[in-house]
């Protein structure tokens, strides 16, 4: 037998040596899962004598789809790694190749969050908004969920409606949402941009409007394979239906314990019913832990076992024992984190690599105070969240060039061309965008119109104007890390962050460098200027990769289907995890979900801890539910939280555990009431919220009613 089956168990190699039909594998944590997948993905190419380009491989995350083609690399030895992507990022080589059915050019831009605020800037000056109205955060969120849900037909506005009429409804629009979701179209339209929602939308709309190129498309992908599939979305599960409309070839990987995704429309039951949706499905459990110590799988198993809906499933542990799991209990934020740093630091003098070592959380916030003591203590460390790489201005500047060299677009335009300063400040681009706006030519044309005017004389216009076209005629041509190369050192802006003396800036624009080059090696024949900036935009801080020797920081969201030596969970605390925004018992079982693919990303240990401390409406602060879950027996406590408290929170959570379950029940307070509050003082009780469960209340000494919790110490007057 081939050596693609060593080092599978039997199930794993009936999900590899099953290549027809519509195979299912339901398994839990750390499974081997993937590695299954992976090895499918080989069996196919080495085995079958499948082409790569003939297989479709999902997977969540742009980081795990780099792993997953190094894996495969390495097991086939083949540069050639066909689509091993997300559902994103396929649909924007599906769009490259074939948008023009549906007359959008097949060279539009795939926007980022900057992009989307750039527009957004344009609008509210135009509509006379402030962030007051709404922020930008706030704006976006709002455009996705009109596009997830309740305009979700808006793409035919977006690409059938021609410009005029789609501006009209823009000029239109009287509410603040409207006047900034139409606005937005339009401005999208205008530079022919699509975002990441829009993505797989158009790509339906294509395969549904253009029979023949679906069919190719069909044809050409024989083999399909989905990983993580507990998450998948309605728009995915559409497009991948159809996908595999020709050949009938799915396999699709993934573990109801791990759907965290509900709040982004993710569904579970199209991997539950998914036999009843495609009939003569063979479904393949695995059974066997292979990443997690025995002590690690217990806590987690004991943790999720607390869900009421849930599917039961064995996972045996396989690795010998090792050592327990630790809880910490500190009195404040500052003294968990000096906690975290203590024993970060004693691994590392045993010899455990900072990079074997990750701090998850649920929120970003918590990580200031751990960032200010690693400072302090001058341990190595990296964000994989918050300020996202490919965000920071220098590596959006840069972009920006590489954007005006390959489209020469407005937003690229405005965001570079005085940058470094070449005296083309406010004045210079009110008159460019005026004249534009007359004609109907970009700002760039613009400009190149009127470079000999006085307006122009004693700018770099010129300069300017030179080096783009001189680029924009043959990058083509050229490899990308070439054209980026010249791009830093035409337009001076490369010496302008030397001048600058940023140091920092110099080594993202390295790491940027570096993954430009590493890019043009992975993606071979196929690496075009256009293909490389479309993938950028879907890049997150998380897919950077960076092998540099630090900790690891990042979200449980962003540690989705990753695994780590040694993981620490910080800020367990009610509240922050789970989130004080989960209001139903549905969304309570997801937090527990998230909790626990957090557990099963550790292999080697596993560190929990929570701090005392005061929520925003003065009320305490208890240790996490999902920590009382699990059994104590299966912990060790450095520092255990005091009986007095502990007595406290398990009484606060089965009450409010009551209210998740049975909205009906009734709060202990009613509206009317007098009470005295801890912090605040005495107050009124004006109304009673059930289902958040919180008491509005007026308090003597404020102006304006406050909304709190029931779980603050409020006790009758
Ligand atoms: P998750 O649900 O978290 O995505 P998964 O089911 O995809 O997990 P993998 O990441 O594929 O699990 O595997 C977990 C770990 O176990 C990996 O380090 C993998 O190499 C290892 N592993 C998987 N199968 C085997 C096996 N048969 N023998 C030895 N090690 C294995
Ligand atoms: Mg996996």
């Amino acid at each position: 037998m081939s050596d693609l089956l060593d080092g599978l168990n039997p199930a794993q190699r009936e999900a590899v040596t099953t290549t027809e039909g519509y195979v299912r594998v339901i398994a839990g944590a750390g499974s081997g899962k993937t590695r299954a997948l992976a090895h499918r993905f080989a069996y196919l190419v080495c085995e079958a004598g499948i082409l790569p380009e003939n297989i479709l491989c999902v997977t969540f995350t742009n980081k795990s789809a780099a792993e997953m083609r190094q894996r495969i690399h390495k097991l086939t030895g083949d540069n050639d790694t066909g689509y091993i992507c997300t559902f994103h990022s396929f649909c924007v080589s599906v769009l490259q190749e074939d948008s023009h059915a549906v007359q959008y050019p097949k060279n539009f831009l795939v926007l980022d969050n900057a992009d989307i605020d750039a527009m957004l800037g344009i609008i509210y000056e135009e509509r006379g908004l402030t962030l007051r109205h709404m922020t930008y955060s706030k704006a976006r969120d709002m455009i996705e969920m009109r596009k997830l849900f309740q305009n979700p037909d808006y793409y035919r506005d977006l690409i059938a409606m021609p410009l005029g009429a789609l501006e009209d409804k823009y000029r239109a629009a009287q509410t603040v949402s409207d006047i900034i979701f139409y606005g937005y179209l339009y401005q999208q339209k205008k530079c022919f941009g699509l975002d990441y929602n829009d993505l797989i939308k158009v790509t339906l709309y294509l395969f549904e409007r253009d029979a023949d190129i679906r069919l190719k498309w069909q044809q050409r992908l024989e083999y399909i394979m989905v990983d993580e599939f507990q998450d998948i979305d309605k728009l995915q599960y559409e497009l991948m239906t159809v996908l595999c409309g020709y050949h009938k070839n799915l396999f699709v990987v993934g573990d109801p314990d791990q759907t965290i995704y509900t709040w982004r429309g993710a569904d579970i039951r199209y991997l539950l019913d998914f036999d009843r949706a495609f009939p003569g499905t063979r479904t393949i459990m695995l059974l066997q832990n292979y990443r997690s110590t025995p002590q690690i799988l217990a806590a987690a198993n004991d943790l999720i076992d607390k869900n009421h809906n849930r599917m039961d499933k064995i996972l045996e542990p396989t690795r010998p024992d090792g050592v327990p799991v630790r809880c910490h209990h500190a009195r404040t934020a500052e003294a968990e984190a000096a906690w975290i740093a203590g024993e970060i630091d004693a691994l590392h003098k045993q010899g455990v690599p900072y990079r074997a070592m990750t701090v998850l959380y649920r929120a970003h916030y918590v990580t200031r105070t751990i960032e200010t003591v690693f400072l302090h203590e001058e341990i190595p460390y990296t964000i994989y969240s918050g300020t996202q790489f490919f965000c920071r201005a220098e590596i959006k500047d840069t972009l920006s060039y590489l954007r005006m060299i390959a489209y020469r677009d407005d937003l690229s335009f405005l965001r570079i061309v005085n940058q470094p300063r070449r005296n083309i400040g406010e004045r210079r681009i009110k008159f460019l965008r005026e004249a534009a706006q007359q004609t109907g030519a970009s700002l760039y044309d613009t400009l190149c119109a009127h470079l000999d005017d006085e307006l122009f004389k004693g700018t770099k216009a010129r300069q300017f104007v030179q080096f783009i076209q001189s680029l924009a005629s043959d990058y083509a041509d050229r490899p990308i890390s070439e054209v980026l190369a010249e791009t830093l050192d035409r337009s001076g802006y490369e010496k302008m962050l030397r001048t600058e003396g940023s140091q920092e800036r110099l080594d993202n624009l390295a790491e940027l460098k570096q993954s430009v080059y590493e890019y043009e090696t992975t993606c071979g024949e196929e690496s075009t200027l256009e293909h490389y900036l479309a993938r950028v935009a879907l890049l997150t801080n998380t897919d950077a990769g960076g092998t540099r020797d630090q900790v690891r920081l990042m979200t449980v969201h962003t540690a989705k289907g990753l695994e780590f030596p040694y993981v620490f969970l910080c800020a367990m605390n009610d509240g922050i995890f789970p989130s004080k925004k989960v209001h139903t018992w549905p969304g309570m079982e997801e937090e527990r979900r998230l909790a626990f693919v957090a557990l099963t990303r550790a292999q080697d240990g596993l560190y929990l801890s929570e701090a005392e401390g005061r929520n925003f409406d003065g009320s305490c602060r208890y240790p996490s539910r999902f920590l009382l879950d699990i059994d104590p027996d299966l912990l060790q406590y450095t520092e255990q939280p005091p009986e007095a408290m502990l007595a406290e929170a398990r009484d606060y959570i089965s009450l409010r555990e009551k209210y998740l379950l049975d909205e009906n029940a009734e709060l202990p307070l009613a509206a009317g009431d007098r009470i005295v509050h801890g912090v605040f003082g005495p107050g009124t009780i004006e109304a009673v919220d059930q289902t958040r469960a919180v008491y509005r209340i007026q308090f003597d000494d404020m102006k304006t009613p406050r909304d709190i919790t029931f779980r603050a110490k409020l006790e009758r007057e």
